[in-house]
């Protein structure tokens, strides 16, 4: 039997097809266009599979609440042609299939606690730190939701004292996301992230300022392991010194796992999201 899952990203579309163990039939990666064409090469992608069920993890953000009015649109979403898209009704008229709806990295924390960094927890939180910041969290085995999917990426955080950058959220300016994104880090220095990778204080700076928000994220969630996922984690130096940091921040107060298991890389790297979908249309047929 063949799964579909698809990690709608707004850079690009990731789309493959699974047997039920997640063994990869077929696997593309679809550049993100306007809705139409984007779509139209994702039907064409899985015309020649009968699927059983689909998994689909979006960028956002998106209504996940299935009791909203607006359930599978995409609503403020900053990507151009993309906003109030209703992404599941048009994907739901061409792939007929029970479809199991969620955020891209709600997809990657649960791919991560099934087969990755997390398999075997009962809580997790995967942060990507990319064009954006985004969490997904696994609390008591589910994933987290409320009203709606939980917005990691947009708490505030204290200014680094040697930072005279303002922050790029065009919400709220110095967020997290607005200082320590991949277009933050560029916006501020003028450069690229991996063409600052032996620049010391731009990896002090930034990893202060993601420890700041893994101590919130502890503090609230108490979760047992964080995944650090994105572009900007690809500078494996920040791994230390987030540690560093976050030892300092949390000055002891609450006991958390051994930092070398509390904060992680993801194991299944790139593919936590895409396997986290497949697994949710497994789930979820
Ligand atoms: P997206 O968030 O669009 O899905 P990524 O997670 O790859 O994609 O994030 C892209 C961002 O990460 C860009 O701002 C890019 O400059 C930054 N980035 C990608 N690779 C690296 C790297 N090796 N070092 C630092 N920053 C990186
Ligand atoms: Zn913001």
């Amino acid at each position: 039997m063949n799964y579909g899952g698809i990690e709608a990203g707004g850079t690009k579309f990731i789309c493959a097809v699974s047997d039920e163990s997640l063994e990869i039939i077929a696997k593309k990666s679809i550049e993100t266009t306007n809705p139409k064409d984007t779509l139209k090469k994702v039907f064409d992608f899985f015309e020649p599979y009968k699927l059983v069920a689909l998994g689909i993890g979006s960028f956002g953000p998106i209504e996940i609440n299935k009791n909203s009015e607006l359930y599978g649109s995409l609503t403020s979403t900053p990507k151009k042609g993309w906003e109030n898209f209703k992404l599941l009704s048009a994907i739901k008229k061409e792939i007929d299939v029970p479809i199991h709806l969620t955020t891209d990295v709600n997809a990657a924390a649960y791919g991560e606690w099934k087969h990755g960094s997390a398999k075997g927890l009962e809580s997790c939180i995967y942060l990507t730190i990319g064009t954006g910041i985004g969490a997904g969290a696994i609390v008591n085995g589910e994933i987290l939701s409320g009203f709606g999917h939980p917005e990691m990426g947009h708490i505030g955080i204290k200014k680094h004292k040697k930072d005279k950058f303002n922050g790029n959220c065009p919400y709220h300016s110095d967020c997290f996301e607005g200082m320590a994104s991949g277009p933050a880090i560029e916006k501020r220095y003028g450069k690229k992230g991996y063409e600052l990778a032996d620049k010391k204080e731009v990896w002090q700076i930034e990893a202060d300022y993601i420890a700041q928000a893994l101590i919130n994220y502890s503090l609230i969630l108490r979760p047992e392991r964080i995944i650090l996922g994105g572009g900007v984690m690809k500078q494996k130096q920040l791994f230390p010194l987030i540690k560093n940091r976050f030892r300092e921040l949390m000055n002891d107060y609450l006991s958390v796992p051994d930092l070398d298991t509390y904060i992680v890389p993801p194991i299944l790297e790139d593919n936590a999201g895409i396997v986290g979908c497949l697994q949710l249309a497994v789930e979820y047929k």
